[in-house]
C-alpha cells in the first residue's frame, strides 16, 4: 500500500505563502467558528504533486494502454472534446440562470438530441439520465406510465434474455416489474420459440441489446419485434454499446419503442472511473409525452425548457450531466456522419481481426463473425490445465494489457470478453494477440506462473469479495 497524504504531513508545511493581511479582519460570529482546526495534511507543493502523480501511475486507464473491456467500450477519447467541455463559457454557467442567458448551452442540448435522434432513429430524446442503468430506469418508468395510462396495469412482466447485462433485470425489478428470463440459442441469439411462449397479456416489454452482449447481431430482430408487439408489449433497446452500428443500423428502424445510450461508452467520455456519465433515453412518438422534464425545445426562434405533456417528472437535478453532453456533441460533429460509420466499421473489423487470430489458441463459443466484441471460453483450458479466465487476465496485466471483461456474459463459462474498439492500431492488437497466445502456452507448460500473476503491480490479487462487501474507504 502507498503512504497516505496525511502521513506525509509536517506541521507548518504549505503549498502557498499567503501575504500578510492588509485589510481589517472581519468579525466572524463565534458560533460559526470551528473549535479545532480541520485535520488537513500540511505539505509542500513538490511533495503534493509527487504524491498524486505517483498514485495516478498506479492506475491503468485508456491513456496508459490497451483496455479491451467487453461490453464497456473503453476507447480513446480525443482530447479536443475535453477542451470543448472545459470552455469557460460552459463551465462558468449556473443551472438556475434564465434560459435566455444560456441559449448556447441549450443549443448544445438541442443539437445533440437531434444528432442522437438521427443516429438511433427515435423520435425524441431526453439527456437527463446520469448513466446507462439510470437511462434504463427512466425508459421503464415511462413504459409503466404509458401502460397505466392505457388501462393496462396487468402488464407487469419484463422479458429479459439470459445474455442481458446485469443492469437490465436490476432496473426492471427497481421499477416494480417481474423479470422473466428467456434462454439464448446455441448461436447466442434470442430463442424465438422461448420468446413466443413467454409473451402474453401480462407482457410489459422485452429488454434487448442488438448486437447483444456476446457480440452477435440478431438478424431475427424484425420477427422478434413482431412477436412482442403482436402480444401488445413494448420493445426496449439497451444501447449502451452503439459502437458496432453507428451510421449502419438504427434501433428505431428495428422496431424498438424505447432506448437508452451510454454517452460514456460510445461518445467520447472515458468510462469506468466512477463517472460522471450520461445515459440519454430515447423513444418513439407513442412514448414521447412521458419523457422526463424539463425538455429542451425550439420556441420563438430560440430554445426553451418545456415539460412533455404527461412527463414522468424529473429524474435528476437540473438537465443531466451537461459537460458529458458537450463532449458527445464535439465528438459527433468532428467525425460527422461518414466518420461515425467508419468508426463502427473499424470497431467491428478490429474485433474480428482479434477473434480470428485467437481462434485455435482459444475456444470461440459462438460461430461466425462478431460485431464490436467477442467472447472466448476458457472452460476447456481450465479442465485441462487448471488455469482460469482470471489467471489469463492477470497474466495480461504483466504484459501491459488491461484484463478483458471476465465471467460475463453469464451463459459462457470461464468467459473472457474482448472489445478492442476502433481506436487501436494493428500493432496494439498484434501485441495483445501475441500476449494471449503466449499465456495459452504458459497455461500448458507452467500453470503455477499464471496462478502467481501479476508480478509487476503493487497489488496482485486483492480479495475481490471482501473489497466489495467491506470496502475500507478511509484509513
Ligand atoms: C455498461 C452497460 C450498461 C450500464 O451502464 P452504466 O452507465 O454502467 O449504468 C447497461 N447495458 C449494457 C449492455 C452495458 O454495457
Amino acid at each position: 500500500m502507498s503512504e497516505l497524504i496525511f502521513s506525509k504531513s509536517r506541521p507548518g508545511r504549505r503549498c502557498t505563502v499567503i501575504p500578510k493581511c492588509d485589510v481589517p479582519k472581519a468579525d466572524i460570529p463565534h458560533e460559526l467558528l470551528r473549535e479545532t482546526a480541520p485535520g488537513l495534511p500540511e505539505i509542500a507543493e513538490v511533495d503534493l504533486v509527487r504524491h498524486y502523480t505517483n498514485l495516478s501511475r498506479r492506475a491503468f486507464g485508456v491513456d496508459n494502454g490497451f483496455y479491451p473491456l467487453g461490453s464497456c467500450t473503453m476507447k480513446y477519447n480525443p482530447k479536443v472534446n475535453e477542451e470543448a467541455a472545459a470552455l469557460r463559457s460552459f463551465t462558468g454557467i449556473h443551472p438556475l440562470q434564465p434560459p435566455e442567458s444560456v441559449q448556447g448551452a441549450l443549443q448544445v442540448m438541442g443539437v445533440l438530441s437531434d444528432c442522437l435522434r438521427e443516429i438511433t432513429g427515435m423520435n425524441a430524446i431526453s439527456l437527463q439520465p446520469a448513466a446507462g442503468a439510470h437511462g434504463e430506469f427512466a425508459a421503464l418508468v415511462m413504459i409503466k406510465a404509458y401502460l397505466l395510462d392505457h388501462g393496462q396495469p396487468d402488464r407487469t412482466k419484463l422479458i429479459v434474455p439470459d445474455s442481458a447485462h446485469g443492469t437490465n433485470p436490476a432496473s426492471a425489478a427497481m421499477c416494480g416489474f417481474e423479470v422473466v428470463n428467456i434462454p439464448s440459442t446455441a448461436d447466442g441469439l434470442v430463442d424465438l420459440d422461448a420468446l413466443k411462449s413467454a409473451v402474453g397479456d401480462d407482457t410489459a416489454a422485452l429488454m434487448l441489446t442488438n448486437p447483444n452482449t456476446v457480440g452477435k447481431f440478431d438478424t431475427n430482430i424484425g420477427e422478434i419485434a413482431d412477436i412482442v408487439h403482436g402480444a401488445g408489449g413494448l420493445l426496449y433497446y439497451d444501447g449502451a454499446n452503439l459502437n458496432a452500428i453507428m451510421g449502419i443500423a438504427r434501433p428505431g428502424d428495428m422496431g424498438f419503442d424505447a432506448i437508452h445510450l451510454n454517452l460514456h461508452k460510445t461518445f467520447s467520455t472515458p468510462h469506468g472511473g466512477g463517472g460522471p456519465g450520461s445515459g440519454p433515453v430515447g423513444c418513439n412518438a407513442k412514448l414521447a409525452p412521458y419523457l422526463p422534464s424539463p425538455a429542451v425545445t425550439v420556441k420563438d426562434g430560440g430554445y426553451a425548457f418545456t415539460s412533455p405533456e404527461k412527463s414522468v417528472g424529473m429524474l435528476k437535478s437540473f438537465y443531466g450531466n451537461f459537460l458529458v453532453c458537450v463532449k458527445a456533441l464535439a465528438y459527433i460533429l468532428t467525425l460527422g456522419a461518414d466518420g461515425l460509420r467508419e468508426a463502427s466499421e473499424n470497431a467491428v473489423l478490429n474485433a474480428n481481426y482479434m477473434q480470428e487470430n485467437l481462434r485455435g489458441a482459444y475456444d470461440v463459443p459462438f460461430p461466425g463473425h462478431c460485431m464490436h466484441e467477442f467472447v472466448l471460453s476458457l472452460e476447456l483450458l481450465k479442465k485441462e490445465t487448471g488455469v482460469t479466465a482470471a489467471d489469463i487476465a492477470k497474466g495480461l496485466i504483466d504484459r501491459g494489457v488491461h484484463p478483458p471483461t471476465m465471467y460475463f456474459p453469464l451463459i459462457v463459462h470461464e468467459a473472457l470478453m474482448l472489445e478492442p474498439t476502433e481506436t487501436e492500431s494493428r500493432e496494439t492488437l498484434d501485441h495483445a494477440i501475441a500476449a494471449l497466445k503466449e499465456l495459452r502456452q504458459m497455461a500448458a507448460e507452467s500453470p503455477q506462473a499464471l496462478h502467481d500473476a501479476p508480478v509487476t503491480t503493487p497489488v496482485g490479487r486483492p480479495d475481490e469479495t471482501a473489497a466489495v462487501r467491506n470496502p475500507v474507504l478511509r484509513a
